[in-house]
């Protein structure tokens, strides 16, 4: 009864008109759908179709249709779908009829399958029909046949449809009819709809290539300019920036290989291949979806963390055993004179100590046979056989006794070699050792330069040049530059730095010395803030690397450094051939933009983060832009107001010596370039990220040095050391410096062992000086985190100064420091890994002697400590984090782990000291940049190799931390307010080496307070502890927090 089926559509509409979903979704459930869409079907095959019923009817099955999620399936099962076609089709002229069979057809397509079958049954060429040729009659028509089409186009298959119809051109001539008509901006949703119909065609290959070959990259590029200036046309600058990143073909770095421009054969193996990438590679993959991110809310720590926890309680609780003979320990006896020591040789002499017998543990690969290995280019690699050294490494040094404290195994190694080398058919070794004596020059400052006469005299200018003189002429270069030094550096010289960078060993056999790391790094005086973050900036940046692709004519294109300066004139000239050094290759973009490449790791091609290299030949007051295009990680600070940092040597010179942060218009995102290893059997395939930066350099005809974070050389420590030796008082500080091992590039690994002098030579006062607790610290296993350095070197100045805390905490503790445990990665410009490729931290478990050696005996060292009962009562490992702000800890909780991991074990059966919070929350209190809620006790699977986790495990240490320090800035406390300008109130500080240092002396502070508060220690200890720092105010600090994890001070005063 047509009457009563009126009544009923008009009741439905009007209960559908308001209210909630709910009611919609109520009758979809009692079965209203299909008697909708039955309806339909009855009305529509009548002879004389009644449009009376059937309009309320599609535009009541539009509503529902949305809510109900099984729609597509009931349209396809009632064949709803032919009988809307063929009305749609019969009313082609009758526009009221048609918008309403659009409207239906739109929600039939959000079902993939009914969509399909309508392209099948030949929707697209219908729809195609009503919005061509542009007009702008009946646009509400046109508006819904559009949107009912991007719908459909969801469906890849027709999307392939259309592309074979070669209605991909029709729609992009339509967008620019539409663009070009629509001055008043009225029919955004049709502009928008015909970019999503683009968006979803190029989600399949052959669209991506159709689209490109009707020239869409130029067509939507040359539109999208005029639509930048207007907020309200943000959805289709959106759009059309998504399309176009999709559609920019997929390359492979401008690289012949994406591998390490250096290498290194390490022992055992018999030659290096690391994965290559060829430009043969295709990138292009059905559906890649590029999505374009909007940063601010990712959160890259907490995706699939829980998914990572340790869960089994066995593993979590095991002792693993040794991974080594327990004879071998007896080695590391030597490590600790300390506890056999007995100071009978004058106690106030430090320097005995510094003459005391320095071993070499026996299976230690010596400096000897690598030098050998040393500035083996590609091509050299590639030659014949050659007498493989490793062999020898594993045999040689384990002839003959050690005697008078010489280590026999190395000379004997050394013997060898140079007989060998002899014979070889390059006798590189040999050549490379003479190369070397002839010493380091500083880089050559320009001549041309119009540095004022007052900094720059013509004397100057004459020893600067880069003569072959070598040692002579850079000696000069520093006496020159040393005199118009003003101040000093603390705990920095340039002539010990270069004595220093002398011995350094390198795999590309620096000749240079970075100006910068010679001359040396003061914080400046002022703080710095955090960028603030502009909106258009990324948007920009990409169309202008969409314009390189559709104007290519305006590309210079100009490879102007390739390792080597290629010497082309009227631009920038870069170098990077000093340690840590890592630019492989810049190009020339335009006048004033350079793309950068960093070099991988050594036998890598990988892990590009850090960066380092030397500018020069700028003009002033010019921004010049970067682009270093091959990094790697998603998402990086720099997208939240950190900088890069820079050194201007002409500023140096003028007495302001500063690494600062600079650089502006700084973003980061996906590039179109892509790495490939299909070639060595893999699969893997990743994607690039482009950190663009801008920046003005201060003067003309500068020597500048741009950075990822503040550099901080092997060199340097090894000076830094030498001169922390020097400076302390031997009266009272014992020091001492021995050779953990030597690494594989050849350099000695140094450790330090820092503690006070007993009071004096009484049994009593001996018996304290050995019985102190043992505090493992050790930094820079990751070669691209130099802040954990700096971090370092922070504790190392206040452990041994005068301040009466370290006087303190050294009668306390015996400090054993390794404070660089990659070197051969610091100098050789490498991000992550050791020469051998491998991340070190990730070696803990089962290190190799000869692959990573520095690992193994640190971890040897450990277990001997824990044989002889003195496991340390804390270790840290400081590192450097990438994607988070501020300072924090990560420890080892079974507890915790299963707790966050959801584990229905029972954890009240698991005891738990929970000691292992102590620390942190003190460091909270008395270190600014220190954040305790960012601190994680959680063992991780793919964190079960990490010196924290195996520390904790195998030697039992319950205190066994990673120390994270961010490269971008604080976000909280003291920090947060960076300077007293309101608008940079919110944005903090970003990080320095002063803060950095600082952190370094306050974690310091912080294990006295844990001893203080944690261990009974002697009323003498107490009363000076209690005079220096503001205890009482501490302790009530402390009860008033939840203090079951230890015993309050209070507690301990009393006691005493
Ligand atoms: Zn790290």
């Amino acid at each position: 009864d047509r009457d009563v089926i009126l009544n009923i559509l008009g009741i439905l509409a009007d209960l559908f008109s308001v209210g909630t979903d709910r009611r919609i979704h109520y009758m979809i459930s009692k079965g209203g759908s299909e008697a909708l869409l039955q309806a339909l079907v009855n009305a529509a095959q009548t002879a004389e179709p009644d449009y009376s019923i059937l309009l309320p009817l599609l535009r009541l099955l539009a509503k529902v249709g949305q809510r109900d999620r099984k729609f597509g399936r009931r349209v396809q099962m009632l064949e709803a779908i032919d009988v809307t076609l063929s009305l749609a089709r019969k009313n082609l002229g009758h526009h009221l009829h048609l918008i309403h069979c659009l409207w239906a057809m739109r929600v039939y397509a959000s079902s993939v399958t009914a969509g399909t079958t309508l392209g099948i049954n030949g929707a697209m060429e219908l729809l195609f029909k009503v919005i061509t040729p542009y007009t702008k009659k009946h646009t509400r028509t046109v508006r819904a046949a559009i949107e009912a089409l991007a719908a459909l186009l969801k469906s890849k298959s027709n999307s392939r449809r259309v592309v074979h119809r070669g209605y991909l051109c029709g729609l992009l001539r339509l967008y620019q009819d539409w663009h070009q008509s629509d001055v008043s901006n009225s029919y955004i949703h049709i502009r928008r709809g015909l970019l999503l119909c683009l968006k979803h065609i190029t989600n399949i290959r052959s669209g991506r290539e159709t689209f490109r070959c009707a020239r869409g990259m130029e067509i939507l590029f040359t539109t999208v300019q005029d639509c930048l200036a207007s907020k309200s046309l943000d959805s289709i600058v959106t759009t059309v920036t998504q399309i176009l990143r999709k559609c920019y073909p997929k390359e492979s770095l401008p690289l012949a290989t994406a591998s390490s421009s250096f290498s290194f054969s390490p022992p055992g193996s018999i030659s290096f291949q690391s994965p290559r990438s060829g430009p043969e590679g295709k990138f292009e993959e059905d559906g890649e979806e590029e999505v374009e991110k909007d940063f601010d809310n990712d959160d890259p720590e907490s995706k699939e963390e829980d998914d990572d926890l340790e869960t089994d309680v066995n593993i979590l609780r095991s002792r693993p055993g040794l991974d080594r003979p327990e004879k071998e320990l007896a080695q590391y006896e030597a490590m600790c004179a300390e506890l056999s020591h007995d100071f009978q040789v004058g106690i106030h002499k430090g320097d005995v100590l510094r003459s005391l017998p320095v071993t070499c543990p026996r299976v230690i690969p010596s400096a000897a046979f690598m030098q050998q290995q040393r500035g083996r280019g590609k091509d050299q690699n590639t030659k014949g056989p050659r007498p493989e050294p490793a062999e020898r490494a594993l045999k040689a040094p384990l002839k003959g006794p050690e005697k008078d404290g010489k280590c026999l195994g190395a000379q004997t190694t050394e013997n060898k070699t140079t007989g060998d080398s002899a014979q070889n058919e390059d006798g590189l070794g040999e050549e490379k050792s003479s190369a070397r004596s002839c010493g380091l020059m500083l880089r050559p400052l320009p001549k041309e330069a119009s540095w004022d006469a007052k900094t720059f005299n013509a004397q100057f200018v004459s020893c600067c040049s880069p003569s072959p003189a070598g040692e002579v002429g850079a000696l000069d270069v520093g006496k020159g530059l040393l005199e118009r030094r003003q101040g000093n550096i603390p705990f920095h010289s340039p002539h010990l730095y270069m004595a220093k960078a002398r011995s350094t060993k390198s795999i590309p056999d620096y000749t240079f010395l970075a100006l910068s790391d010679f001359w040396g790094h003061e914080p400046p005086s002022y703080c710095q803030s955090m960028l603030e973050r502009k909106y258009e900036v990324q948007r920009a940046k990409i169309f202008d690397d969409i314009r390189r692709l559709i104007q290519p004519g305006d590309v210079i294109g100009r490879v102007v450094f390739d390792l080597e300066d290629l010497d082309t004139p009227d631009c920038l000239k870069f170098f990077s051939k000093f340690e840590s050094g890592n630019l492989r290759k810049a190009i020339q973009v335009y006048g004033f933009e350079y793309d950068l490449i960093m070099n991988a790791d050594v036998n890598s091609s990988q892990h590009h983060q850090w960066f380092y290299f030397e500018v020069s030949a700028m003009k002033s007051a010019v921004p010049y832009r970067f682009n270093v295009i091959n990094c790697e990680k998603v998402n990086s600070q720099f997208n939240y107001g950190m900088q890069p940092v820079m050194y201007s040597v002409k500023e140096a010179l003028q007495g302001k010596p500063h690494w600062i942060r600079v650089g502006y218009d700084i973003c980061y995102y996906k590039n179109h370039y892509r790495w490939s290893a299909a070639a060595a059997g893999a699969t893997q395939r990743k994607s690039y990220y482009t950190l663009s930066f801008s920046v003005t350099f201060p003067h003309k005809d500068d020597v500048c040095y741009l950075a990822y974070h503040y550099p901080y050389t092997y060199s340097a420590l090894m000076a830094h050391l030498d001169m922390l030796a020097e400076t302390r008082n031997p009266k009272k500080i014992f020091y001492r410096q021995q050779t953990l091992c030597q690494t594989l590039g050849g350099n000695p690994c140094p450790l330090l062992t820092i503690t006070a002098m007993p009071e004096s030579k009484s049994r009593n006062d001996l018996e304290q000086f050995r019985n102190r607790p043992y505090v493992v610290l050790m930094a820079r296993v990751h070669p691209g985190e130099s802040n954990a350095s700096w971090v370092m070197k922070g504790t190392l100045e206040f452990l041994i100064s005068s301040d009466p805390i370290a006087e303190l905490l050294r009668k306390c503790f015996i400090f054993k420091i390794i404070p660089m445990l990659n070197p051969d990665g610091v100098i050789n410009g490498n991000h992550r890994c050791s020469l051998s490729g491998d991340d070190l931290n990730r070696q803990w478990l089962a290190p190799s002697p000869l692959l990573h050696p520095t690992i193994y005996h640190s971890k040897g060292f450990l277990y001997y400590l824990r044989s002889i009962d003195r496991a340390p009562l804390v270790f840290c490992d400081y590192h450097g984090h990438s994607q988070k702000k501020n300072v924090f800890l990560y420890g080892c909780s079974v507890k915790e782990t299963l707790w966050q991991a959801g584990c229905t074990v029972d954890t009240a059966v698991v005891t738990e000291d929970v000691g292992y919070r102590t620390l942190p929350k003190i460091l909270d209190k008395v270190a600014a940049p220190f954040i305790m809620s960012s601190c994680s006790f959680l063992v991780e699977k793919s964190r079960a190799s990490t010196a924290r986790v195996v520390v904790w495990q195998e030697i039992g240490v319950l205190r066994s931390y990673t120390m994270e320090s961010t490269y971008c800035g604080c976000s909280h406390g003291l920090y947060k307010v960076s300077t007293s300008r309101e608008r940079e109130r919110e944005r903090g500080l970003q990080i320095g080496t002063r803060e950095l240092e600082e952190m370094g002396a306050k974690f310091c502070l912080g294990l006295l307070i844990l001893q203080l508060k944690s261990w009974p220690c002697s009323k003498k200890l107490m009363a000076q502890a209690a005079a220096l720092l503001d205890l009482e105010e501490e302790i009530r600090d402390f009860q008033t927090q939840r203090s079951e994890d230890f015993i309050p001070a209070r507690a301990v005063f009393a006691f005493h």
